[in-house]
């Protein structure tokens, strides 16, 4: 009975061992089974983080309009082929197509896209062999030939000239290539900068329909180095204080007092003196420099307008240039805002000088960004109205309060009767749709006279006074223009004006 109670007992240890050995059969089956399931879904999610990050690798690379290559991937293929083979000849042309502007001005910018797909679709088909190409921005592509014949490469450009004819029957579309071959030994050249020889080499194009290429010579290479130093430098002049606003009273000449001021730059440059903005505004707004400029100069206009309320002087308003780049969207208004708001300025001391470039035939979003300055109440000017296009819809489509005529315009046109009619209805117009006129490069009493005759507002001039450094503005402004300026007493001749501080001696001599 003892063996038999020690025997069950024994049969129940192993079946227990049994059960709990398959037990731990099933657990460890159960185990291997989940770090299968596991392995395969980290498989599956490295799979798909892969492919994620090479659509993103794709994306970056990729211009989202032409799906070609982008300025990324032009870097990137440029820079390895140079390190890859350094004795090579290459050559880097960019090309631009000549009319985009238009085609998206006439036919729309959808028209535009499929201009550049179409142009991008050429590159696949005529850029052979050791080449790179890439859609670099809007209307830059560039090209990089290792190892090519002049003839080959002029053929390249013969064929993609060709093809780009065939776009359309209805319009034409055509291309200006700029070409630069590239000395690598030259190492201080970025990539950037080889880019840029070629658009100096575009702008240098003459007569596209006679020839559409140039090269980047010597001649180019010596200005843009120039240019180069002059954008390094103005970093620098920025921090220094080197910019200087000059301001230009605009005198109204019903009551022929000072009602205003134009805020002009000059930088007044080590070694060269003060240098007038065509010296540099050019090169500044081809570039980003022009926002720091013009920030730089609104900030110098709010602290001068600050020290005349703090020193009680009759605040008057100041017209800043507005560049037409800050039209490409809002960011100025905040910045314009804020600088109003830490120098506690009302927006009637500002007068904002929209020039008439930037304002012509403007798209959706300069027409936004005008009905924005206006829902803020800023006083709006177009510049230089009548320079270029005469854009007189612009007069009933848009909220702006003032035009000033620009210099030319007067100067062409006060010369002739017919021009003189021109000007006379140009002004009733003006007045008819309730708008300030200013007249601007008065230069004579003349002038002067017969703007007042027909209705003209206020005049700006060398007649009344050139650009004026603020201390000699502020004497002008306090001493005497208020109360000077009588036409039929005081006739002062344009060489009177020679020199901006010579003014002042002049008509003190004259009061005295
Ligand atoms: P603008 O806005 O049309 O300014 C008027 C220009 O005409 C000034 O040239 C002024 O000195 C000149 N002027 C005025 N009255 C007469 C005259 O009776 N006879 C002649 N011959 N010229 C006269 P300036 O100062 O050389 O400025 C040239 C242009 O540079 C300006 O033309 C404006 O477009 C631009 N500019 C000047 N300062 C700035 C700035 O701070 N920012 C921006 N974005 N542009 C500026
Ligand atoms: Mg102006």
């Amino acid at each position: 009975m003892a063996y038999m109670i020690i025997i069950l007992f024994l049969i129940g240890i192993i079946l227990f061992m049994g059960y709990r050995l398959h037990i731990k059969d099933i657990h460890y089956k159960y185990k291997a089974d989940k770090m299968t399931h596991l392995e395969h879904s980290y498989e599956n999610r490295i799979h798909d983080l892969e492919d994620t990050v090479n659509s993103l690798n794709q994306t970056a690379f990729t211009h989202t309009v032409t799906k070609i290559g982008n300025i990324d991937y032009f870097i990137n293929q440029c820079t390895s082929l140079f390190g890859r083979y350094p004795n090579s000849v290459f050559i880097m042309i960019g090309f631009s197509i000549s009319s985009l502007g238009k085609i998206n001005q006439f036919f729309g910018p959808s028209e535009g896209d499929k201009v550049m797909v179409y142009t991008a679709d050429i590159l696949k088909n005529c850029v052979k062999g050791n080449a790179v190409y890439a859609h670099v921005n809007s209307n830059l592509f560039g090209i990089l030939l290792r190892d090519s014949s002049e003839e080959e490469m002029l053929g390249m450009i013969d064929s993609i000239n060709a093809k780009l004819k065939d776009y359309s029957s209805a319009f034409a579309v055509s291309a200006i290539f700029g070409i630069h071959y590239i000395d690598l030994s030259h190492t201080g050249d970025s990539l950037m900068d080889i880019m840029n020889y070629t658009l100096l080499a575009q702008k240098a194009v003459t007569d596209p329909k006679t020839m559409n290429y140039a090269y980047f010579t010597e001649e180019l290479s010596r200005s843009y180095n120039e240019n180069k130093k002059m954008s390094i430098e103005m970093e620098e002049a920025l921090n220094n204080h080197n910019f200087i606003v000059y301001l230009q009273p605009m005198i109204d000449l019903h009551s022929y007092q000072i009602v205003s001021a134009e805020a002009l730059v000059r930088w007044d440059y080590p070694g060269k003196g003060i240098l007038s903005p065509y010296a540099f505004l050019p090169l500044f707004e081809n570039t980003s420099l022009i926002q720091k400029l013009d920030y730089y100069m609104w900030e110098e206009c709010c602290k001068i307008l600050r020290r005349w309320i703090d020193n009680k002087m009759a605040p008057i308003p100041i017209a800043m240039n507005i560049s037409p780049i800050h039209l490409q969207g809002s960011a100025f208004i905040d910045k314009l805002e804020q600088l109003m708001h830490s120098y506690l300025i009302s927006k009637d001391l500002l007068i904002l000088e929209l020039p008439e470039r930037g304002v012509a035939n403007a798209t959706k979003e300069v027409a936004e960004i005008i009905m924005k300055l206006k829902e803020k109440n800023f006083s709006l000017c177009i510049d230089n109205f009548g320079s270029v296009h005469s854009p007189l819809n612009l007069l009933k489509d848009y909220p702006i309060g003032q035009i000033k005529l620009d210099r030319n315009f007067l100067t062409k046109n006060s010369s002739s009767n017919e021009g003189l009619t021109i000007l006379r209805y140009l002004v009733a117009m003006a007045k008819e749709l309730d708008l300030t006129i200013i007249t601007e490069g008065v230069e004579s009493l003349q002038q002067a006279n017969f703007l007042a005759d027909i209705g003209c507002d206020i005049a700006q001039g060398y007649f009344f006074a050139k650009p004026l450094d603020v201390r000699h503005f502020d004497q002008l402004n306090k001493s005497m223009l208020r109360n000077l300026y009588r036409p039929s007493e005081y006739y002062p001749t344009f060489e009177d004006f020679a020199k901006d501080v010579d003014i002042l001696t002049q008509m003190m001599q004259r009061v005295g």
